[in-house]
């Protein structure tokens, strides 16, 4: 039996595309194999990747200008490729720190701005406090960062996995003091609703999240910003060599592109990303809605027009009855609500494959559990 599954990434998946994964997995298409088992450069496998990257362009409209690109390392390695590419010695980057997501990007940042002979700095951190207890309950407004006018990029995360903290992003032009080319983490809220992504310069998001197993990871470049990355880097480590080769270079994780192409035909499916993020604000509404009618006995630490649409932070009175919580919920087939073991409490990840009836379930859940301990 499948549980409703709140987990943070890796995280549930629309079941028709695990389903039709799993029809599909002795004998792809009649072919008499898996997909797994076909060459990258077979023209049955060519297909699935092609239609995965028409797929990501049909439904974010995502223009010529741009490339969908499928890379890999996760978005931890793009916190290190995108200073390796773009920032050249004596060059500067900025960076807007929100969360613990961001702040890695910064610190893998000065690593490699190190390496490379250039610097990074901070143009708005919304923490508050110091070392392990520093945390995060606001996204960073308009005119709060302080911007370098010749930094080479400056790198945001629209939204902080482990804080619950989501930008309300203008995507064209979210800082108006910058004028640098915009690099985003978008892994935890990539693909939520419809948005402009050919307004950033280049976008990248850990697939497993929104949009398929982890191995694979989705950049959206614009081909502008891909040119002038560097060219003396190791080809691989190089936008411009995925970009040429349609992500074909190396062997790519196949299997993860094709049940991205998967979570793509079904997002396609149900209406596209319109009714993908009408459903997310109704499945946030919901879950915001009922903790907030409890104060006394649910906190959200997140500021109101911070609070993440898809993961949704938020403390008991204390640790025990957390606890008790997340085990009265394993109890009853909820999975994955348990906070980030650096910030603790709860959270629940609300993202496009979780269904309206499951958020209701845990909301009833909920509203039983404050009732008896309240
Ligand atoms: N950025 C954000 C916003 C994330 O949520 C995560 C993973 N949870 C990462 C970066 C790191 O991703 P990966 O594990 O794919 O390197």
């Amino acid at each position: 039996m499948r549980v409703l599954n709140f987990n943070p990434g890796p995280a549930a998946l629309p079941l028709p595309a695990l389903e039709r994964a799993r029809d599909e997995l002795l004998d792809f298409a009649g072919t008499g194999m898996s997909v797994m088992e076909h060459s990258h450069r077979g023209k049955d496998y060519d297909a699935v990747h092609t239609e995965a990257i028409l797929l990501m362009r049909e439904l974010y409209g995502v223009p010529d200008s741009h490339e969908v690109l499928f890379m890999t390392g996760g978005a931890s390695q793009q916190f290190a490729q995108v200073p390796l590419s773009f920032l050249k010695p004596g060059e500067s980057a900025d960076y807007v720190v929100t969360g613990a997501w961001s702040q890695k990007a910064f610190q893998e940042g000065e690593r490699t701005a190190r390496f490379v002979g250039a610097s990074v700095r901070v143009a708005a951190d919304t923490g508050v406090g110091e070392g392990k207890a520093r945390s995060y309950t606001r996204a960073a407004g308009p005119g709060e960062i302080e911007a370098d006018p010749n930094a080479a990029y400056l790198h945001f995360t629209t939204n902080e996995t482990i804080h619950g903290v989501q930008f309300g992003i203008d995507p064209r032009r979210p800082f108006p003091s910058s004028k640098a080319p915009l690099v985003v983490d978008m892994s935890s809220d990539f693909l939520w609703r419809k948005l402009d992504v050919s307004a950033f310069d280049l976008v990248y998001a850990g697939a497993q999240k929104n949009l398929g197993p982890s191995g694979v990871t989705l950049v959206i470049a614009s081909k502008a910003f891909v040119a002038r990355g560097r060219e003396d880097l190791p080809k691989i480590l190089q936008y411009r060599t995925n970009a040429s080769e349609r992500s074909l270079y190396n062997t790519p994780p196949t299997f993860a592109i094709y049940l991205v192409r998967n979570v793509l035909a079904w997002v396609k499916s149900v209406g596209g990303l319109e009714e993908i993020e009408r459903l997310n604000r109704e499945k946030a509404a919901l879950l915001y809605d009922c903790l907030d009618r409890s104060p006394e006995f649910f906190r959200c630490p997140v500021a109101k027009d911070s609070r993440s649409v898809m993961n949704v932070v938020f403390r008991l009175p204390t640790e025990a009855l957390e606890a008790d919580l997340v085990a009265r919920a394993k109890a009853s087939g909820m999975v994955g609500i348990k906070g980030h073991r650096s910030v603790g409490g709860l959270r629940v990840s609300l993202y496009n494959a979780i269904p309206l009836d499951a958020v209701e379930a845990l909301v009833a859940l909920l509203q039983a559990f404050a009732k008896q301990h309240g």
